[in-house]
């Protein structure tokens, strides 16, 4: 049985150059018996397939390739596959996620030299429900989930650091757009507000702030929590500003974790904010943040207080900045990103996009400088 399939050919010269997906060379079809992933590119990349289980879906990752330009709805074709998505995953890598109606094992994989460039082929045979689990699982390679590439060194010199770390997360990226409303997406503006407020806080006498991410790249919520205990962070803020079905629920909320799931509302924004996780391949139970040992428990007795104060205080200050509040601004919901034990912990949903009046807000520097201004003023305080 075929577990997972690796290539890693290292050519010179390919690292920076952005590999082209020819949409014409690419297709997801169903076979007699089969199911054929056909990638057309210009050149030889490395790249790597895998399937995973719960939900059975194939993953596919080129490197230099962006998949932007494909139409997800026509590459596919037949009933063996039911959905496509793509998205960047890590710097320098894109990731396909092809969602699968029937138990399908990976039987070839391969990449070819064409006159046309590369084509990259991987064909799925069905299988029982028990041969297609006994295939599923990601390469174990410890360096994929390397966070963004943050000098180790730099990471040391802010744990060390006598000042006040501020960790700012913009939520979702890359393979995980996060909401998608009236031309905005989550992802990109989360990145555009968490810039904006890391500029004003490093102006602060002993604050300094740092970002999750830099890029549209997907970042696993275990590694944004690793990353956070790696730089010593004294607060860490996960920025979001999600869609709900009701278009009239509108308004700035604060999250603080909750013991149990939280309100309906919430547990619906938990859901999405996993389900990123879902489609990158991650694990979810295997994070060691899910993991609730009385050690943790005992940590989170002390910081988790402390969280609740200060999403108290930030709300109060979001309020005297004029930031349009929700009816209720101060939430509870069980986040992955909520469940750190060694720091306070808090996510600031600074609207919804699937509110005109909030998405128009949020489009403005003078409305997101508001919420900078109040995340500012409260954590000055808290670097006293
Ligand atoms: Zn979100």
């Amino acid at each position: 049985m075929i577990r997972w399939l690796l290539s890693f050919l290292f050519i010179g010269n390919l690292a920076t150059a952005q590999v082209t997906v020819d949409p014409e060379r690419t297709s997801v079809s169903d076979g007699w018996w089969t199911l054929e992933v056909a990638i057309g590119l210009d050149r030889i990349t490395p790249y790597r397939v895998f399937t995973l289980d719960d939900p059975r879906r194939l993953v596919l990752d080129v490197e230099g390739a962006s998949f932007a330009g494909l139409d997800a709805a026509a590459l596919l074709s037949g009933d063996r596959a039911t959905d496509v998505r793509f998205g960047p995953l890590r710097p320098g890598w894109s990731r396909m996620v092809v969602d699968l109606a029937e138990p399908l094992v990976i039987t070839e994989a391969g990449m070819v030299r064409t006159d046309a460039g590369a084509d990259l082929t991987i064909v799925l045979e069905r299988a029982s429900a028990e041969e297609f689990a006994a295939a599923a699982g990601a390469p174990p390679d410890p360096g994929w989930d390397v966070v963004t590439g943050f000098d180790p060194d730099a990471a040391a010199a802010l744990a060390a650091s006598e000042d006040f770390i501020v960790v700012i997360d913009p939520g979702h990226g890359g393979i995980d757009p996060g909401a998608y409303q009236g031309g905005i997406k989550e992802a990109d503006l989360m990145l555009i507000l968490a810039a904006e407020l890391a500029v004003m806080l490093n102006t602060q006498e002993g604050v300094q702030a740092v970002l999750t991410r830099e890029n549209d790249v997907f970042v696993p919520l275990s590694a944004r929590m690793t990353f956070a205990r790696q730089v010593g962070a004294d607060l860490f803020l996960s920025l979001h500003a999600d869609a709900l079905g009701d278009a009239d629920v509108r308004g700035a909320s604060v999250y603080t974790l909750s013991s149990d799931g939280g309100d309906a509302a919430a547990q619906r924004i938990v859901e999405r904010h996993e389900r990123g996780d879902l489609l990158a391949g991650v694990d979810l139970n295997d994070a060691e943040d899910r993991v609730a040992t009385t050690l943790m428990d005992l940590a989170r007795a002390r910081t988790g207080p402390e969280g609740v104060r200060i999403a108290d205080a930030l709300a109060a200050a979001m309020q005297a900045q004029g930031v349009p509040m929700n009816s209720r601004p101060r939430r509870e919901g069980q986040f992955v990103v909520l469940t750190a034990a060694g720091f306070p912990s808090v996510l600031i949903e600074a609207g919804f996009l699937s509110n005109a009046q909030d998405r128009a807000f949020l489009a403005t520097p003078e409305g997101r400088a508001r919420i900078a201004r109040a995340i500012r003023d409260t954590v000055v305080l808290l670097a006293r």
